[in-house]
């Protein structure tokens, strides 16, 4: 089979295939609808890239966690990269959150371009990356051009459901198929943010933690006409109000500084504690998801207690969604105990490890190099991402976890609205030039 690609296939470039793939992988519908959902259209994609894959001789070998609940694993070696070096895992998931197409401008599964992009579900998040991917890789094969080391490709299924039947499960089930690589780059990064007049990319180097939290308040039950000074929805209630209200202080992770200390020679200012919050308005929507790391967070968001009125119930219980800065785990639980108080106890239901990973690798200076080629003055910077993603996974085997999908955005594009967001899309411009950064990137890394 290797071989098999020969000239007659050569002179097709990623710039001419990456639309392509991106349409065809948006038209494949693979909503994902959380535990328990109708299995998506993942066990469809994962063919139509093990297609393509194969077709220029890369054997993948595709695994399922349930029926349909499909990963794919392509070691990609050849001839000619360095099997000294360990191996780099780059990732893509080929599932998306579900779109409601009454919202949309266009059908979400459609793939139709227009005004310049690639509109549909998964446009941004991250059917563009996979495409981006696959056309680079099958450029360089068609022209015997070797990645600098060993690479893992790796597609998974139910990025957007937690991973646990995507990267959580073949962590925990397949270690060995990328428990020897060492670094990680998939999403969410290497978008362009406009800074006054100049690009700044921005490298994710680092993922808040999940913490999914149970509040209990115990009590004494009894009716409703008598004094009851051991009521536990009363206690619980304050316990809600309390932590719903509480003002995080500002921890600002050493990601975000580096994301602030670029912003700030960008702009000509000194970015103080007292400033953080207005320097981030003048940056336009990235504030949404830069100023959710400023702190920990945590949301009150379910409540249950009693059965009917007149009865006082003995226990109330109350969800809230927790949101750590990656290293202060231990504290933030601590904190959140004190908040609550000693009446109230504190359960975790579900929780994700934050994620750290260090700036000054050579990895970064790969990115930076690649970007700096096609987009000269481009300027890299770190940052923390407020949610999670499969680097979660991957970074338990112990590899430091990038995100870094480049795209030269226009200014005045609203990236980070795309994000699970009504009319996804992807300018063809951006695409065509991430194939390019991702090219060069993989002679360097
Ligand atoms: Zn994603």
């Amino acid at each position: 089979m290797i071989g098999f690609m020969t000239t007659a296939t050569t002179g097709i470039m990623a710039a001419d295939e990456v639309v392509g793939i991106a349409r065809d992988l948006i038209r494949i519908d693979t909503s994902n609808y959380g535990p328990g959902g109708d299995g998506p259209g993942e066990r469809v994609a994962a063919e139509y890239v093990a297609g393509l894959l194969d077709e220029v001789g890369i054997a993948s070998t595709t695994v399922e966690s349930e029926s349909r609940r499909a990963n794919v694993i392509a070691p990609w070696e050849p001839e000619g990269c360095d099997k000294s070096l360990p191996p780099l895992l780059i990732h893509g998931h080929l599932d998306v959150v579900p779109a409601q197409a009454s919202d949309w401008s266009v059908d979400p599964f459609s793939g139709e371009i227009r005004d310049g992009a690639v509109w549909g579900r998964g446009a941004v998040d991250m059917k563009d990356f996979d495409a981006m991917l696959l056309a680079v890789v099958r450029q360089r094969v068609r022209e015997n051009r070797p990645p600098r080391r060993p690479i893992r490709l790796v597609f998974t299924a139910d990025e957007e459901s937690g991973g646990r039947q995507g990267a959580v499960w073949l962590v925990r089930n397949h270690p060995d198929l990328v428990a020897d690589c060492t670094e990680a780059v998939g999403e969410v990064g290497g978008f362009s943010l406009t800074v006054g007049d100049q690009r700044l990319y921005l490298i994710q180097t680092a993922e808040k933690g999940l913490a999914w939290l149970r509040l209990i308040a115990d009590g004494m039950a009894g009716h409703g006409s008598m004094r009851n000074a051991d009521n536990a929805v009363t206690e619980l209630a304050e316990a809600v109000a309390m932590l719903g209200r509480y003002e995080w202080p500002y921890q600002i992770h050493e990601a975000q500084q580096g994301f602030l200390d670029a912003v700030g020679e960008m702009l000509g200012v000194k970015i103080g504690p007292g400033s953080v919050e207005e320097t981030l308005a003048r940056l336009g929507s990235i504030s949404r998801m830069v100023g959710a790391t400023m702190s920990h967070t945590v949301n009150p968001s379910m409540l249950e207690a009693g059965y009917k009125v007149n009865v006082i119930p003995g226990q109330a219980t109350a969800g809230a969604d927790g949101r750590f800065i990656p290293g202060r785990r231990d504290e933030f639980i601590a904190q959140v105990e004190e908040i609550v108080g000693p009446k109230v106890r504190v359960e975790i239901t579900h929780e994700q490890t934050g994620v750290e990973a260090p700036f000054g690798t050579d990895l970064v200076e790969a990115m930076r190099r690649s970007l700096a080629a096609e987009d000269p003055g481009a300027r890299i910077a770190p940052y923390l991402l407020s949610a999670g993603t499969d680097a979660k996974a991957w970074s338990e085997l112990g590899m430091n976890c990038y995100g870094f999908v480049p795209l030269r955005l226009p200014a005045d594009l609203d990236f980070v609205g795309m994000f699970h967001g009504v009319d996804e899309r992807v300018p063809v411009d951006s695409l065509e030039f991430g194939c390019r950064v991702l090219d060069r990137f993989l002679d360097l890394a």
